[in-house]
């Protein structure tokens, strides 16, 4: 499929990224209401909730919260949703990781209130999408919605992140450097983004393209030290750039210009035994390196990148990512590679051509780990 002539640019309505700022939740969120209705991630629901009520309350306003519970299914979006809609809720506010903030935008879009987006970690570029991933009762994969808004706000506490395990902002990294070889992939291909799909197909524009290279050059820079300082839980102007590339600058980059073989081979390491054991911005990182291979990246390009990951622990193997080299294993990464991301790539790459290139580029990741 390709793009028309026409380009599409989407974005949150607003950013917000400092020290602190769930202090501030109340202000942020006055031009909206009242009346907060909140889904809280398990570990910070106790912590947070008497907090944040007590905020509202002194701002003249309300906070309900629920903790998230088990998986994102649909039933449980409609269930939350008439809770919701009964507590009079002026608008939906989700805090946490990917899975409660995707149940937040559900309940938000079934009631046609504006969602807030917290994340509690910058190990995705979830927080500014407007899709939500759903999963079945028994955490199986089901499938994607995709919204016709992005969130209102997101808001993004840099205290919270640096406070996080280190191991999610590593895996933030592998999912946000691979949005420029993937941006790159989709203008080869002159793919459509993920912007108004609902109206047509269309092009990516220029900005897309300037942030997503923005994006891999902040963390080329100072990945390293936003590790360092996330370590120690300080927030230093390094980790505040990688949250920034992270969060806001892989998250518009890719609905701004689409995902491609990187994401692909990372669906497709999920169907190994194993697949499930690391983390989406992990198994992100190595198909990076397969896409890199697959369109015979210049050397120079190979090298920084994998001496990169290699600096700050995102794998560059199958091994890293305790996956073992099987015939069985590239069979099965090959067979369940996401189709309409593989499809993005500037020529046509089939199942025997996908388990060559993997096979490639774990030789490629082994190479520089043993020079
Ligand atoms: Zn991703």
């Amino acid at each position: 499929m390709t793009a028309s002539r026409t380009m599409s640019f989407g974005s949150p309505g607003r950013y917000i990224q400092g020290p602190g700022e769930i202090n501030r939740l109340a202000k942020h969120t006055a031009k909206y209401g009242t009346k907060v209705f909140a889904i809280i991630d398990p570990f910070f629901f106790n912590d947070f909730t008497p907090l944040l009520a007590k905020q509202y309350e002194e701002n003249n306003g309300s906070f309900i919260s629920v903790p998230f519970d088990h998986e994102v299914t649909e039933d449980r979006i409609a269930a939350i949703a008439q809770k919701a809609s009964k507590e009079g809720a002026e608008m939906i506010m989700g805090i946490g990781g990917g899975k409660t903030l995707d149940s937040a935008k559900g309940v938000a879009n079934t009631l046609k209130l504006p969602v807030i987006i917290v994340p509690t970690s910058a190990s995705t570029d979830a927080p500014t999408s407007a899709l939500s991933v759903i999963y079945k009762e028994n955490h199986e994969h089901s499938h994607a919605i995709n919204y016709v808004k992005s969130p209102d706000i997101v808001i993004v506490d840099s205290e919270i992140i640096a406070n996080a395990p280190v191991r999610f902002l590593v895996s933030g990294m592998g999912d946000a450097m691979a949005t420029l070889f993937e941006a790159k992939a989709n203008a080869a291909s002159n793919s459509p983004n993920y912007i108004c799909q609902e109206a047509g197909s269309f092009r990516r524009t220029k900005v897309a393209m300037t942030i997503a290279q923005l994006c891999y050059d902040t963390i080329l820079e100072y990945g390293v030290a936003a590790k360092l300082a996330n370590e120690q839980h300080v927030v230093t102007e390094a980790l505040e750039s990688v949250i920034e590339a992270n969060t806001l600058m892989s998250g518009l980059g890719f609905e701004n210009t689409a995902c491609a073989c990187a994401h692909a081979v990372g669906d497709g390491i999920t169907a190994t035994p194993n697949g499930t054991k690391t983390l989406h911005g992990e198994k992100v990182a190595f198909g990076t390196l397969c896409e890199l291979v697959a369109e015979n990246a210049p050397t120079d390009v190979i090298e920084e990148y994998v001496t990169f990951c290699m600096k700050v622990g995102l794998p560059t193997t199958l091994q890293d990512l305790q996956v073992e080299l099987t015939d069985e294993n590239l069979q099965l990464i090959a067979d369940n590679a996401s189709m309409p991301e593989l499809i993005r790539e500037p020529y046509e790459i089939t199942n025997q051509m996908l388990q060559d290139i993997v096979k490639a580029a774990d030789a490629v990741g082994r190479y520089y780990k043993n020079s």
